[in-house]
């Protein structure tokens, strides 16, 4: 039978609410499906609801928006409470830290000799304040000629005022995701853009930061990378994961458990995860 390891909700930006994604599962025949939202675990316990009641099996999951440098990457942990408390204070300092960026920004901006204020900022943007308020404010001020002017020189992510988005490094998800006791798999290794010999040296880098295990059947990836993904995983000792990266109507042509239509994900992945889990006492 099938399975989907990574679909999203409403929760974050998918289209379905996660009781009518449950309701998909259950109507597509899945053995399971995990919610695996971005940056948040709020669809969780109206998923395992539905899946209560509609005798649908779902892994409650996230996906982990986490970077370092100029490298991002997903990592989705498997298996997390609806309240995660670890994880959500981990979150909720993320999005703190965005808010301090503009302040940060503008101090930059300032010791440059850039006579703005937050307020003029804030002002212009009437709801959240970004770089483009900014941008704004500078023009209004005579001191770039451009919107493009003010990205280039000062605010740009090459510019001299640039501050970078607060992330969680691979180290702190990592590390949250199993002080909660989840399984983290690296999602869509693919978007790495690594030849195979630098993802495995990544690999084993994330795998002693805690990575358990990496998304090898994925929608976006061929098969001959489905093929040289799950060699490797084999090779390195990675649980192997798979999803379509189920969004709903934003992404149409990618079905729930079936992908662009090529997808399979076997349960007996399932299986192997569940028993990992069980040999080291956690639940299923
Ligand atoms: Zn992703
Ligand atoms: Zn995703």
């Amino acid at each position: 039978m099938t399975i989907d390891l990574h679909a999203h909700t409403t929760a974050s930006d998918g289209t379905l609410s996660p009781r009518e994604l449950v309701a998909l599962a259950k109507k597509t025949g899945l053995k399971a499906v995990a919610v695996t939202d971005h940056d948040t675990v709020s669809g969780l316990a109206e998923a395992l609801e539905a899946g209560r009641e509609l005798g649908q099996e779902v892994i409650p999951g996230c996906e982990l928006s986490v970077g370092e440098g100029r490298q991002s990457m997903h990592i989705v942990g498997l298996w997390l409470t609806p309240e995660a408390p670890k994880l959500r204070e981990a979150l909720e300092f993320v999005i703190r830290e965005r808010g301090n960026r503009n302040h940060k920004i503008i101090a930059k901006l300032n010791e440059l000799g850039l006579d703005i204020t937050y307020e003029e900022v804030a002002e212009r943007a009437g709801g959240t304040v970004g770089r483009p308020h900014m941008a704004q404010a500078l023009m209004a001020r005579g001191l770039v000629s451009s919107v493009n002017e003010a990205f280039e020189k000062y605010i740009g992510n090459s510019g001299a005022a640039y501050v970078p988005r607060t992330r969680l490094s691979p180290a702190q998800a990592l590390e949250v995701l199993r002080a909660e006791g989840a399984t983290p798999i690296l999602a869509h290794p693919y978007l790495l853009q690594l030849p195979l010999s630098q993802l495995e040296v990544r690999l084993r880098e994330l795998m002693d930061l805690g990575l358990e295990g990496m998304e090898v059947y994925y929608t976006e990836h061929s098969n001959d990378i489905r093929r040289a993904y799950r060699a490797l995983a084999d090779r390195l000792g990675l649980l192997v994961s798979g999803g379509s990266d189920f969004h709903g109507s934003v992404k149409p042509g990618i079905h729930l458990g079936r992908g662009k239509g090529d997808l399979y994900v076997d349960d007996n992945l399932l299986e192997a995860m569940k028993a990992h889990r069980r040999e080291r006492g956690q639940w299923v």
